[in-house]
């Protein structure tokens, strides 16, 4: 088993790659430990391919899988942690944007004992105000739907112990957001606090669809709330409708009629309309009930045990 694992997912990276590779090769080296580049080309239009074929034939630490069509960064990082035979696996961006140096000081946390050390972006060169705003409202949201205690504005670039990418990949499910996961399974976690650079070259992938995409995988598989909303909203409805037509019944006992015809039809439908959200709800009950039994995430994940092996 190698010590540590660079992941690297690549998408038309034919400009940094060597940039990158120069980059982080003397760091590793620094280290006098065994390590491995796994870079996942992620069905690249461009010289990516040959690119890493060339460095794989001059460097056997780099290790390549090529994908058959662009599947997105998930799904390299995915295929990475899976292919990756490390103690420590350490995720990067292949454009330079997550700083080698910061690599190192993640791998310090390591030895003092963490599993999961977080790169957290304090600030964000070259990128748009629009990213910037839509990441900094997402990382939020995101928080407080789901109730994942993720730290605001980390990426995808962290270490994680061999035990946690273990603890990940024993979750199947098809749609995921890593860092969504990584914060799911629990264990020792720390961050670490950086500027992010500009791209070394070339230009984004991320599109506002992917964005999208990105934020959905996020959201949905690890929340009700989208589901359960209808009941809230139902109980408020029926609450407000039923104390509406109390009231006016009320008035029409004493007298008073109030409105005349039209007024009782806001409470009316309101009631009808909060008794269809609430029977949505409780189909949404079961749809999200039976989402967790298919999501089939282990019950529980176990740290550590002692005295076990003496039985
Ligand atoms: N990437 C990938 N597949 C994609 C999009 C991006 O493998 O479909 C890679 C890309 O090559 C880079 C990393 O994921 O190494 C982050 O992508 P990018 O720099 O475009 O995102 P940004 O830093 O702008 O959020
Ligand atoms: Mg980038």
């Amino acid at each position: 088993m190698v010590k540590y694992s660079l992941i690297v997912p690549a998408y038309n990276e034919e400009k940094s790659l060597k940039l990158f590779y120069d980059a982080v090769t003397p760091m590793m080296k620094g280290l006098q430990e065994e390590y491995e580049i796994i870079f996942v080309n992620d069905g690249s239009r461009d010289a990516t391919r040959e690119i890493l074929r060339g460095l794989a034939d001059l460097d056997k630490r780099v290790k390549v899988c090529n994908f058959s069509r662009n599947f997105g960064q998930q799904a390299a990082l995915l295929c990475g942690l899976e292919m990756a035979s490390g103690e420590a696996m350490i995720a990067m961006d292949a454009d330079l944007q997550d700083p080698p140096e910061v690599a190192l000081q993640m791998i310090e946390k390591w030895k003092e004992g963490y599993d999961v050390v977080h790169g957290k972006r304090r600030k964000r060169k070259g990128e748009t105000v629009f990213k910037k705003a839509t990441a900094f409202v997402f990382y939020r949201l995101m928080r407080r739907i789901t109730g994942l205690d993720m730290p605001a504005d980390t990426g995808d670039f962290k270490l994680y112990d061999r035990k946690v990418v273990d603890a990940i990949l024993s979750m199947k499910e098809h749609d995921r957001l890593l860092r969504a996961q990584t914060t799911w399974v629990g264990f020792k976690q720390t961050f670490i606090e950086f500027d992010r650079p500009e791209r070394v070259a070339g230009e984004t992938h991320y599109t506002l669809k992917k964005m999208v995409k990105l934020a959905q995988s996020g959201v949905f598989p690890n929340t009700d709330y989208t589901l359960t909303f209808p009941i809230k909203l139902g109980l408020g409805l029926g609450v407000l409708s039923t104390a509406c037509l109390i009231t006016f019944i009320v008035l029409a006992c004493c007298g008073i009629n109030f409105g005349g015809l039209t007024a009782w039809l806001f409470p009316t439908v309101g009631l009808l309309a909060a008794i269809i959200l609430l029977c949505q709800g409780v189909a949404n009950i079961h749809t999200s009930m039976i989402y967790r039994e298919v999501q089939n995430r282990p019950k529980y994940i176990v740290a550590d045990k002692y005295n076990f092996d003496e039985q």
